[in-house]
C-alpha cells in the first residue's frame, strides 16, 4: 500500500505508459481521461479505447470524463490561428488540468498531475506553472514533471510499440490536424 494516491490525467495510451511506470513506484495511481480537445469524435473514441486497454492490462482504475467538445471550442475559438505551442495550448492545458483538480477533490486525492509533458512538443515549464497555480487554489499538490526527460519519450514509444498501441500523428484538436 503506497502512502499517497495520485490522480493522473492521461491524454492518450502511449503517453500514459512512461509516466505511469515512473509514478507507480511512489504513488497509487488512478487514470483520468478528460480530453474534450480531441477531434473528431471517432478519434476521441480511438484514443479512449487505447487508454481503456492500458488500464485493463495493468489493472489501473480509470475515470472517464465528459466529452465537452462545445466547451473546448468556446474557450479556444478566438485562438484558432495560434501555432501549436502557443496561447491556445495554454488554455487547452488549463481546461484539462482544472477539470482534473475538480475530480481529484471529488475523489479525495491530494496529488494530481498529467502525462502531457512526455511529448517533445509540449513545454513542461508551462504545464507545471498552470498545474501548480490550479493546485494552490484548490489546496492540492501538483506533481511537477518533465516526463520526456531521461529518455522518457523514447521509453514511452518503445513500450507503446511492444503493446501494439495506436499512435496518432497530430496533437488532438482540429487546428492541429493541418
Ligand atoms: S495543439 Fe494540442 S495542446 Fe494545443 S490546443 Fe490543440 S489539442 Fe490542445
Amino acid at each position: 500500500m503506497k502512502e499517497h494516491n495520485l490522480l493522473l490525467h492521461v491524454c492518450c495510451a502511449t503517453c500514459s505508459l512512461h509516466p505511469y511506470f515512473l509514478l507507480r513506484k511512489e504513488y497509487s495511481i488512478k487514470f483520468y481521461f478528460y480530453n474534450p480537445n480531441i477531434h473528431p469524435e471517432k478519434e476521441y473514441i480511438k484514443r479512449l479505447e487505447g487508454v481503456k486497454f492500458v488500464a485493463e492490462k495493468y489493472k489501473i482504475p480509470l475515470i472517464i470524463g465528459k466529452y465537452q467538445e462545445d466547451k473546448w471550442f468556446d474557450l479556444t475559438k478566438s485562438l484558432k490561428d495560434e501555432p501549436e505551442g502557443g496561447k491556445r495550448c495554454n488554455i487547452c492545458f488549463k481546461m484539462r488540468l482544472e477539470e482534473t483538480s475538480k475530480m481529484a477533490k471529488k475523489e479525495n486525492f491530494k496529488f494530481f498531475t498529467t502525462t502531457l509533458s512526455v511529448s517533445p512538443h509540449k513545454n513542461a515549464n508551462i504545464i507545471n506553472k498552470i498545474g501548480k497555480s490550479i493546485a494552490a487554489k484548490n489546496n492540492l499538490n501538483f506533481y511537477e514533471a518533465n516526463f520526456k526527460k531521461k529518455d522518457g519519450f523514447k521509453k514511452t514509444i518503445q513500450k507503446s510499440k511492444e503493446l501494439n498501441l495506436y499512435r496518432q500523428n497530430y496533437c488532438g484538436c482540429i487546428y492541429s490536424i493541418r
